[in-house]
């Protein structure tokens, strides 16, 4: 799939706004997400501007798996071995911004399913 439109997260990746970096390399980036809705809250994406999992090709595969080792690995790094991880893919079920991003959230109880 051809790559979305620029997003806030694109000016994110280029430093022209500020972000908490938590981790980066040649294909992620992850940093903290500006409205917390757990202690811990880091959105993971990869600095290709994917629109969603929607946007997926084959070919992506492997950067996804990327992505969720680097989901993993943030959360481990900040002490937490329980953790969630969300996507939302389409406004419909609350995707606020069109460039993919992992949730990844602990540091207190969660339900299921979710809201
Ligand atoms: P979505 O609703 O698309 O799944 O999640 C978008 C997330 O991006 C939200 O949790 C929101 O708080 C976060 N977010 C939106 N704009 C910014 C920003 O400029 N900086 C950071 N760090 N997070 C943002």
């Amino acid at each position: 799939m051809s790559d979305n439109a620029p997003t806030i997260f694109s000016r994110i990746i280029a430093r022209e706004i500020p972000a908490t970096i938590v981790y980066e390399d040649e294909q992620a980036l992850a940093f903290k997400d500006i409205h917390p809705a757990a202690p811990f809250h880091v959105l993971v994406i990869p600095k290709r501007p994917l629109a969603s999992i929607e946007a997926m090709s084959p070919e992506d595969a492997a950067l996804f798996g990327h992505l969720v080792w680097v989901c993993k690995k943030v959360a481990n790094d900040a002490g937490h071995s329980a953790y969630r991880v969300v996507a939302n893919a389409g406004a419909e079920v609350g995707q606020t911004v069109f460039h993919h991003h992992f949730h990844v959230l602990a540091g207190r109880s969660f339900k299921w399913p979710p809201g």
